[in-house]
């Protein structure tokens, strides 16, 4: 029996679920039965009528789907596949600026840990994050723990005073000028499309600038024939699965090496013994999901 038809045997048997974050190699995309983004899938898991999901992404999104759905097993094929950007905010750093800056509000983006959340005011996606910021009735905000998204907020939010925390995403930091020029000079005519986790002179470049869910959309209604796209380079694979008639161009080629460590054999023994099962301690859970919640109430908190 091939391994794939192992995966769907014990799916069935096991009555689960796979999800798969759009980063995550094409060959999990293909066996998921849903590819999203991280807090787009946490809130998909939370529509469906079965217990047992086997996530695949990276620890931040685990957390939140558990946070979000208590009543079901949330599972992660591989526990060490974390988040380098989520790592960046030291807990009692952040603790020691809310003592310094009291009336200051943390908002902080839906990749940190879950102790992180419970420290914030209010949590946002790529998508809402400008929304989100100009939200809260504090003047004065910090923003963790993306300093690209941080500087993409400020160009919209002109009333706030914005902090912004020192952290980025290795993935897509690493996409230079240079990177995105040597494939405008290949295709002149291509749409530039760059998540706003981008360096704000990649940002700058970009004809739009979109969380993956917008990029898709771009895609779809896009009249280009090439498009140039800042982000991981497996959104290729949904792209071309979604909008095939389009050449898809990725400067740098970035990949998230932590995304890529989950295999189609850690999903097949996920599957097999269900576990390991992802918990997070019930009070740490209840601060974190707040945040969470506030920021589903402002809106557009699917991307
Ligand atoms: S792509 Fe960046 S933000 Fe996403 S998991 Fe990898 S390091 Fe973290």
């Amino acid at each position: 029996m091939s391994l794939i038809d192992s995966i769907n045997g014990f799916k069935e048997e096991n009555d689960a679920v796979i999800v798969a974050h759009n980063y995550q190699a094409g060959e999990i995309q293909d066996i998921a039965d849903f590819v999203g983004d991280s807090f787009g899938l946490a809130k998909k898991v939370t529509g469906l009528d079965v217990k047992n999901v086997i996530f695949c992404g990276v620890e931040f999104m685990v957390e939140s789907a558990v946070i979000l759905n208590p009543d079901k097993n949330i599972i992660h094929p591989e526990l060490k596949a974390g988040c380098p950007m989520a790592e960046m905010v030291d807990l009692d750093d952040l603790l020691e600026y809310k003592q310094k800056n009291p009336n200051t509000a943390v908002v902080s983006y839906v990749n940190t840990k879950a102790e992180t959340k419970a420290e914030s005011a209010i949590c946002c996606t790529s998508s809402n994050a400008v929304k989100v910021v100009e939200s809260v009735d504090e003047p004065k905000v910090l923003f963790v723990p993306d300093k690209n998204l941080g500087h993409y907020i400020t160009r919209f939010v002109k009333d706030k005073e914005v902090d912004i925390w020192d952290g980025f995403c290795g993935t897509h930091d690493k996409i230079t000028l240079d990177d995105v020029q040597q494939l405008v000079d290949k295709y002149p005519d291509a749409e530039i499309v760059v998540h706003p986790e981008c360096r704000p002179e990649v940002v700058d470049m970009a004809d739009y600038t979109e969380s993956t869910a917008g990029i898709l959309r771009r895609a779809h209604e896009s009249d280009k024939n090439h498009m140039i796209i800042g982000t991981e380079k497996e959104m290729g694979h949904r792209l071309k699965k979604e909008v095939p008639d389009k050449e898809y161009h990725f400067p740098g080629n970035p990949t998230c090496q932590n995304m890529k460590k989950i295999t189609l054999e850690k999903v097949l023994k996920s599957l097999e013994n269900l576990e390991p099962i992802v918990t997070v301690d019930e009070e740490l859970a209840h601060r974190a999901k707040k945040p969470l919640e506030r920021m589903v109430r402002i809106g557009r908190g699917n991307e």
